[in-house]
């Protein structure tokens, strides 16, 4: 006999969590399965876990307002006791840079100001006295390596920065993931791991339920797809990619785990830095160390792989990184050995992630995350729930976009901004920024 639930969740990433964690606590009895053999061991586990509340769109910046409160009150939103304890936000300060391409944060300010997000305008004296290991000279647009122009300074100083004071990082994003696990499974959700999915059972027109590699069906009127960077497989295996106007792509990441300069106590004095200049993000790790990731400049050829299939070995994109952030750091040791991390991003066509039903009722998804929906998991969550609620009873959210409404800031959230129907947003960064 085949097991039945009311929803089945694909994925047990940091929204996949989040997703079985509200349904279950609204009565569902839900089932979050996933390949791997533990909560967020796929992209979750790679993450940055940055939580910052700068995005180029008052939707952006109020969906991290709102779940900023959720991680600084984390284990009231978990709910239940966790064996392994509990993860934890540590607030560090976000640095952005102003520069041509970010329209000196003109669209970045203003959706702050719409949010009340409190921020600080710095020019480059101001960030040299803030941050005296770092270097404001103007290196940007940012180049590739090879090119004669690489490391040369472009003239004067950065256009300035703005400094968010509250921004930070989640300490252990594979731990919060168990934590929502023993959240979920506090209201009677279950986990099934090391089972992949391999069909999108159909029954009537609708979603039926999933079948796993080893034969095995699962049956469940509603289906969520928060496969992370394989949403789009799961979607081709729903049939619902076409129905889409904006779809889902793997792309590689590597991130670059490199000592502090001996002289700076980086956990102390360092803070987020996202710095469009330079093309990198960076923010302090344990040890007086500092983790940089790419911001995907224009320059670069961005790598769109098969997530089955692709060279999970650093490239020489690696040291493209570490040495785009000597630019800002010029103290910064280059380190031979490469440290770090390959992992994999679920973009979209405008890097703003789809929260949605699909042209399949009863089939739902959230994905598309594009780098930067880690720290806006716990009101993904909810929204989807709100979402699912409404579609299943009827409502045409297609075309009478469902509302829902986020108790921190206190605003409606139109989820249809995250439509898989919408034309592309003209608005977005079209970066990991959002
Ligand atoms: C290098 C890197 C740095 C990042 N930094 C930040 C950051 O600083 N701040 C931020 O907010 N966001 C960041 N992100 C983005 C953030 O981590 C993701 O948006 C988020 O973790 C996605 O969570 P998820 O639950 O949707 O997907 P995932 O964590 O990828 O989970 C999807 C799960 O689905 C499972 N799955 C896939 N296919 C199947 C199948 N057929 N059957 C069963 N299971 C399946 C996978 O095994 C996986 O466990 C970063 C991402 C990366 C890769």
């Amino acid at each position: 006999m085949a097991k039945e639930f009311d929803a089945i969740i694909v994925g047990t990433g940091i929204i996949g969590c989040a997703v079985g964690l509200e349904l279950a606590k609204k009565g569902y009895k839900t089932l979050n399965v996933d390949k791997l053999p533990a909560a967020g061991y796929g992209s979750t586990s790679n993450t940055c876990a940055i939580v910052r509340l700068h995005y180029s769109t008052p939707q952006g910046v109020a969906m991290a307002r709102e779940s900023y409160y959720y991680w600084l009150d984390w284990p009231k939103y978990v709910g239940a006791v966790d064996e392994k304890g509990m993860a934890l936000y540590q607030n560090t300060g976000c640095l952005v840079t102003k520069n041509e391409k970010n329209h000196y944060l003109k669209n970045v300010m203003a959706s702050l100001d719409e949010l009340q997000v409190a921020y600080e305008e710095l020019g480059p004296k101001e960030i040299r006295e803030f941050l005296p290991f770092v270097d404001t000279k103007k290196y940007g647009p940012p180049v590739v390596a090879g090119d004669p122009r690489f490391g040369q300074p472009t003239g004067g100083s950065i256009d300035g920065a703005i400094y968010i004071p509250e921004s930070g990082l989640v300490n252990d994003p594979q731990l919060a993931c168990h934590n929502q696990q023993r959240g979920c499974e506090a209201h009677g959700g279950e986990f099934l791991f090391n089972a992949e999915v391999v069909e999108i059972l159909k029954k009537d027109g609708r979603a039926a339920g999933i079948k796993v590699a080893d034969g095995a069906e699962i049956l469940a009127p509603i289906v969520v797809n928060v496969s992370g960077p394989h949403s789009f497989k799961i979607n081709r295996m729903a049939g619902v990619e076409d129905g889409m106007k904006i779809k889902t792509r793997a792309l590689k990441q590597e991130v670059c785990h490199v000592p502090a300069p001996k002289e700076v106590n980086y956990n102390m004095q360092g803070t987020i830095i996202s710095d469009g200049d330079i093309g990198c993000y960076s923010r302090p790790e344990v040890g007086n160390h500092i983790l940089i990731g790419s911001e995907d400049p224009a320059c670069d050829v961005l790598e769109w792989v098969d997530p089955d299939d692709y060279d999970q070995d650093f490239s020489y994109q690696w040291k493209t990184q570490v040495m785009r952030e000597a630019q800002r750091i010029p103290e910064l040791p280059i380190p031979e050995q490469h440290k770090g991390l390959v992992d994999l991003y679920d973009v979209t066509d405008d890097w703003l992630p789809i929260y949605d039903r699909s042209d399949l009722p009863g089939f739902y998804m959230a994905v598309g995350t594009s780098g930067n929906q880690f720290k806006t998991a716990p009101v993904a969550g909810k929204l989807m729930v709100e979402l699912i609620e409404k579609v299943e009873a009827g409502h045409d959210h297609d075309n009478d976009p469902v509302q829902f409404y986020m108790k921190y800031v206190r605003r409606d959230c139109n989820i249809g901004f995250f439509s898989r129907l919408r034309e592309i947003n003209p608005d977005s960064s079209f970066s990991v920024i959002g």
